[in-house]
Order: structure tokens, then C-alpha cells, then sequence
């Protein structure tokens, strides 16, 4: 398998389109066309993980966060990213990283630490804007099953927990086919009539492709008429954070000794116990403390994630307990994650799971 193949596989769990726009998930170094021999999962690319690489005869490390992210004008060797890339070009080692969009879908990230705390009824926290597109087409009468099936079936028309929502309108279409056409009805250079439906539904942006193809694949048109619209409702199927109920409430500080246990954490810093008990849990991996506010509003009695800086404590702000396990101890699981996306593929090659602890921090 190349890498390409995997990569692709990666992205259709987590799209690209879902990361964050200061992100740099995908392939960072390497070439898409090389034949994988072995996959090493890390959080972070450090330049022990690349010696590990070499050791264990990967020559793709996938990690979560991005060795690369903002642009690099010069390749001297003299800093930590600049001899992470020689030393893994040198050694053939391509990097990728899984990193905002992984966070962002619904089953990533955020919804592997939910499984972990036991959590039920979950949900995205602050779901994305911008992602739901709206289709639209024209279809002969008889015809209109078949291509809302085609694009049903490539991933059109799910909203909540239901999927094959569509509206169906009938109406009459117009056209007169000219030199060169080839007609599914009607006559050359004879303005036609046809009861049509118009068949609207719902997508998110990154299955486009997916959905037009299957729809001018199922139409039995020469030149079918659609038409894509931007829509502005919020798309419950990605985003930040995550939040859901515990299966009966715990005592507030059982808890936070639980997750002190569940984050292998060597401290948890929280803000005021301000409940004696916790029953709805809000969360996000890595560096969450902008979703404070959405954890409150959603009635949150305490919000898990890590990086949050000491003003941003004051936020709580007796509502909600904040509770930072450190950013690395949030997102371990995505490890396991990684591992599971690339085990669905059948692979011939080895996937492996980094042995080194690559958080930066320690706690004395
Ligand atoms: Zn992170």
C-alpha cells in the first residue's frame, strides 16, 4: 500500500476540510507515491520518535499534532524542526499528521476521552458553521427514486439521527436539445416539456464530490441541471469539544480523582468544587479553554481539558468546574484512535504505536 492509499483512508474518517484554518494536517514530508513498509503512531513527532522509526523499520510516522506549522524560509539544521525534516528526509521517513480535523469529527478525538469517563448521550460541544451545503436537482418523475438513492447512499441528506431527508418538489422543466445532443427524452431542436421533481437535500462540503458523481452517475440526463447552495445552519456532525452525561452522578471530587487516574495525569489543577455533585461532563482534548463559555451554556458541571492559563480559571466563575489533566494526558488516546482508523484497512505492513512518552512536561 502507498502512502497515499492509507492517507486516503485516514481523510475519509477525518476530512481535511474539518480542520482549523490555522492548521497544517496531512502529509507534511514525504512522497504521497512511496510504498509503506511500517507505520509508527505518535502524538508528537520528536526526534526520538524518528530514531525510533528508524528502528523499527517505519517509514511513516503518523502523528496527531504537526511537526510543521507555520511557513519555513530556511533549512539550516540549526533548531529542533529544522533537524527533525533532514533527519527524516535522510532517512526516508515521511511525516503526516492527523491533527484539528481528527479533533473536529464526531467519532475522534473528543469522542475516544468520552468512551474512556464512561460518558453517554454525547455530543458535539460547539458544532462547526460553514460545513452543510444544500443540493439541488431536476429529475424526470420516474427517475427520482433512483438518484436520491445515489446520493442518499454517498452521504446526502443526514441531519441528527436521521438520514434520507430530502424535499421533493414537482414542477415542469424546459429544454430543447441542439446539434451534438443526444436526448434522454424529447426531440433534437424541439423545445421539450418534462414534469420533473426537484429533489433538495443536505451535505457536508467535504463528501461533494462524492455526492455529484453518485448523483450524475444515477441521472438519467446527458447534462443534468443542479445546483449547490452555502447554507448557514450549524452541522451537528463535527466541531469542538464534547459533552455528555455520566451514567449517575459522582461526587465532584471522586471524580476529579477518577480522571486524575483515567489521564494518568501527575496533577490536576481545578478550579472551586462548586457542586457536590457531577453528572453532565463537557471536554476537549489539547488546548480547550475557548470552549469554556459553550461548557456553561450547556449547563456543564465540569469542563476537562488541558492548557488552560490561570486567568482563564476565573472564567468558571462558580458555574462550572474547570479541570486542566495536561494537554498531552488529554489527547493519549489518540494513539489508540490512530491505530484503530489505520487497523480497519487490511495492511501489509506493520502498525505500531510509539513506545516513547514525548510530553514535554514533567511534574516534580
Ligand atoms: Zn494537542
Amino acid at each position: 500500500m502507498t502512502i497515499k492509499e492509507l492517507t486516503r483512508k485516514i481523510e475519509d474518517f477525518a476530512p481535511l476540510l474539518l480542520q482549523e484554518s490555522y492548521d497544517n494536517a496531512g502529509l507534511i514530508v514525504g512522497d504521497p507515491d512511496t510504498e509503506i513498509k511500517g507505520v509508527l503512531i505518535a502524538l508528537d513527532v520528536t526526534e526520538e520518535v524518528i530514531q525510533e522509526a528508524i528502528g523499527k523499520s517505519c517509514n511513516l510516522i503518523v502523528a496527531h499534532h504537526p511537526l510543521i506549522f507555520k511557513g519555513i524560509k530556511k533549512l539550516n539544521n540549526r533548531n529542533p524542526v529544522e533537524r527533525m525534516i533532514f533527519s527524516s528526509i535522510k532517512n526516508n521517513i515521511a511525516l503526516y499528521a492527523a491533527h484539528t480535523n481528527l479533533d473536529n469529527v464526531l467519532q475522534g478525538v473528543n469522542a475516544t476521552i468520552a468512551e474512556k469517563l464512561g460518558l453517554i448521550n454525547t455530543s458535539i460541544l460547539s458544532p462547526v458553521n460553514g460545513v452543510l451545503k444544500k443540493l439541488v436537482t431536476f429529475c424526470p418523475l420516474d427517475q427520482a427514486g433512483k438518484v436520491r438513492d445515489a446520493i442518499f447512499e454517498a452521504g446526502a441528506g443526514h441531519i441528527g439521527n436521521y438520514d434520507s431527508c430530502s424535499f421533493n418538489i414537482d414542477g415542469e422543466g424546459t429544454f430543447r436539445a441542439t446539434e451534438g445532443a443526444s436526448p434522454f427524452v424529447g426531440e433534437l431542436n424541439k423545445l421539450h416539456r418534462e414534469k420533473e421533481i426537484r429533489i433538495e437535500t443536505v451535505f457536508p462540503s467535504y463528501l461533494k464530490n462524492k455526492i455529484v458523481s453518485a448523483m450524475l452517475h444515477a441521472h438519467p440526463y446527458e447534462e443534468v441541471a443542479y445546483d449547490i447552495y452555502p447554507i448557514d445552519n450549524q452541522f451537528a456532525g463535527a466541531g469542538a469539544g464534547m459533552i455528555g452525561d455520566l451514567q449517575s452522578p459522582e461526587n465532584a471530587q471522586d471524580f476529579l480523582l477518577r480522571i486524575k487516574k483515567v489521564f494518568n495525569t501527575g496533577c490536576v489543577r481545578h478550579t472551586k468544587i462548586c457542586s457536590e455533585n457531577v453528572s453532565k461532563v463537557a471536554l476537549c482534548g489539547g488546548s480547550g479553554s475557548f470552549l469554556i463559555h459553550n461548557a456553561i451554556a450547556l449547563g456543564a458541571d465540569v469542563f476537562i481539558t488541558g492548557d488552560v492559563k490561570y486567568h482563564e480559571f476565573f472564567d468558571a466563575d462558580n458555574k462550572i468546574i474547570i479541570a486542566d489533566v495536561g494537554h498531552y494526558e488529554s489527547e493519549q488516546y489518540t494513539k489508540e484512535l490512530l491505530m484503530n482508523i489505520i487497523k480497519k484497512k487490511k495492511s501489509t505492513f506493520a502498525v505500531r504505536i510509539s513506545e516513547i512518552n514525548t510530553n514535554p512536561i514533567s511534574y516534580l
